[in-house]
């Protein structure tokens, strides 16, 4: 616990109510689309390039005599493969930037629900270098995820290239294998970005919870159309961190780290350690 949000509430003696539920924290959709168009869109657009000439080197290879080794193929593959490798280098710092926004804009909207629910400025008692550990494993989950991402594409397209050259298709059709490689990997990554921005949001409200010296949340199902039955089960549900046994405990998967899971949770704050 950095600081006792309780301890502050109760001082300040402006409320009589033994619990205050937080209004959950919701970040933009828009950082997900920023997370895509930073880091995992110019991979692939690296491999999305590749596609005019690899399609001729197809074409020329398809018209020799012998296929057995076709070294410009493979030399268009492993050149493309070293550009996306040359791009890695400088997504981390791109990756830096997106998680500092990410962190910024859950701060300041934790630090209003805190506002919001107990009129406490907690402004001048966190930071962003509280998060910095939490978010430098985002950043290597993402830097992992964009190498498989562009590691995929790679095997696609060369399977694609290869076994049509042992088969002798035609050149459109292998090009129509390639532009579906590059685009599975458009609609991967998509899920993606997304996926990692639900999970960095939830790891921060865990952690600013934590921080604030509150071990009790509520669930907040997504309320999608398609939710999973027992994550709308839970929606409304208290839990606390502290509970090794019993009703309370948490569940193995919290919300929103399973795929697709936009569930949620609110922190709730008890003054007379009873819920
Ligand atoms: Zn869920």
């Amino acid at each position: 616990m950095r600081y006792d949000l309780a301890g502050l509430v109760q001082r300040a003696g402006r409320t009589r109510r033994r619990e205050i539920v937080f209004r959950e924290v919701r970040l933009p959709g828009t950082l997900a689309s920023d997370l895509y168009a930073a880091i995992y869109a110019p991979v692939l657009d690296v491999w999305g390039k590749a596609i005019a000439p690899l399609i001729d080197e197809y074409q020329r290879s398809l018209s020799e005599i012998t296929t057995d080794a076709a070294p410009e193929l493979s030399g268009v593959i492993t050149s493309t493969d070293a550009a996306t490798a040359a791009l890695l280098v400088t997504l981390r710092v791109r990756l830096e930037r997106w998680a500092a926004m990410v962190e910024a804009a859950h701060r300041s909207k934790w630090l209003a629900s805190i506002n919001r629910a107990t009129g406490i400025d907690a402004g001048m008692m966190i930071g962003p270098g509280d998060m910095r550990a939490t978010l430098g494993t985002v950043i290597e989950r993402n830097v992992e995820l964009v190498r498989s991402v562009s590691d995929q594409a790679r095997s696609r397209i060369s399977d694609a290239v290869f076994r049509g050259l042992t088969e002798k298709r035609p050149a459109r059709e292998v090009a129509a294998q390639i532009r579906e490689a590059v685009a599975m990997g458009r609609r991967r990554a998509l899920n993606i970005a997304s996926d990692q921005l639900s999970k960095a949001a939830e790891t921060l409200n865990d952690q600013r919870r934590a921080e604030a010296g509150l071990s009790t949340w509520e669930w907040v199902s997504s309320h999608k159309a398609h939710p999973r039955a027992e994550h709308a089960a839970r929606d409304g549900k208290r839990y606390d961190d502290k509970a090794k046994s019993g009703p309370h405990k948490p569940p193995q998967d919290r919300p929103g780290q399973l795929i697709h899971c936009g569930c949620t949770s609110r922190a709730v704050l008890t003054l007379d350690g009873e819920f």
